[in-house]
């Protein structure tokens, strides 16, 4: 067998097409244009390329980028500072605070003193405890990104037996609460789980997101299953001073048992960008009073 690939950046470019669109009937009819400032602090070269393109995307889509470079020996108290300036300014709709922040700054704090309405990373406790609750929040772009692809190959993931490798705040917790929405049968396992590969065997629905390069290999996957691979992970190239990008599934190996997958690049990572529009345009029409724009439904 071979895989159907997922293609993501098609499925992204899709959304973010209509992202776009909905934008400009916003200001066409409302005079209204979603702003999302992004908050980079200090120079880490991979966060400046995030930034940088999200940035770009906000433009692309018709939005305001409100980007704010802090040095990286601000204090906590100058970043909460910048924050709360933004929770009040009314352009503003959506705060994204890009992560690793400095040793001198508790994230969590930071997190917690976005406006939950503004929250379009999802990672503030009530937002957090809104979705675990079942209750429209603004949910984590990453896995809000993998249901999207697995919804292109499975109509409904209702029954799916659906395995998650990986518990983090920013992707495998909150995706199992997507996948629990979406009526699949979660397991997520971790560094801790016994006999990883028997578990992941069982899945219909496999997302690999531990950031172990190619760990999951073609005799893990049930055959015709689908994957959905989060990792992104830089690994030595062929050639001396090279390196390349893979995920944490054995792609050629996966994909010859597998009945679809992503790849790494161009799966899920352009599908995080594409959520984190969505979820500006929601969270800017919810601070509004304006119905939730009909994407992705
Ligand atoms: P974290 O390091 O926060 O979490 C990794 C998780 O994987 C942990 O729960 C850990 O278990 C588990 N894990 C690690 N090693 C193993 C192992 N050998 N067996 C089983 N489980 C293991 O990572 P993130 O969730 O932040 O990111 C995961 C990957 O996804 C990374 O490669 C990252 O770069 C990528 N990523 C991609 C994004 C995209 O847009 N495509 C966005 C965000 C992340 P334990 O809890 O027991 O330690």
């Amino acid at each position: 067998m071979t895989a159907r690939i997922i293609d993501g950046k098609t499925i992204a470019a899709g959304l973010r097409g209509n992202v776009t669109d909905a934008v400009h009937r916003l200001r066409r009819d409302r005079g209204l244009v979603p702003g999302l400032a992004v908050v980079l602090v200090g120079q880490n070269p991979a966060s400046e390329v995030y930034v940088r393109n999200k940035s770009k995307a906000v433009t692309e889509a018709g939005m305001y980028p409100f980007d704010q470079h802090l040095p990286e020996d601000v204090s906590e108290a100058g970043l909460l500072d910048l924050i709360a300036r933004l929770n009040a300014d009314e352009n503003v709709n959506g705060i994204l605070v890009q992560l690793p922040l400095p040793p001198q700054i508790d994230s969590q704090k930071v997190i917690s003193a976005i406006d939950p309405a503004k929250d379009v990373d999802g990672f503030h406790p009530l937002n957090v405890g809104r979705l675990a609750s079942g209750v429209a929040a603004l949910v984590p772009c990453t896995p809000l990104g993998c249901i999207f692809l697995a919804k292109t190959v499975h109509a409904s993931l209702a029954g799916l037996e659906a395995v998650v490798i990986g518990r983090s705040n920013i992707v495998g917790k909150p995706l199992v609460q997507l996948l629990l929405a979406e009526n699949a049968t979660v397991t997520i396992v971790h560094s801790k789980t016994r006999d990883l590969e028997t578990v992941c065997r069982r899945a219909d629905l496999l997302v690999a997101a531990m950031g172990r390069p190619e760990m999951v290999r073609g005799g893990w996957i049930k055959p015709g299953a689908t994957v959905i691979d989060v990792g992104i992970n830089r690994v030595a190239g062929q050639h001396a001073g090279k390196s390349r990008i893979v995920g944490d599934v054995a792609f050629s190996e996966a994909a010859a048992i597998a009945g679809a997958i992503t790849p790494v690049p161009g799966g899920v990572g352009p599908m995080t960008i594409a959520c984190l529009l969505l979820n500006t345009l929601r969270a800017a029409c919810a601070q509004k009073g304006l119905p939730a724009p009909q994407i992705g439904k």
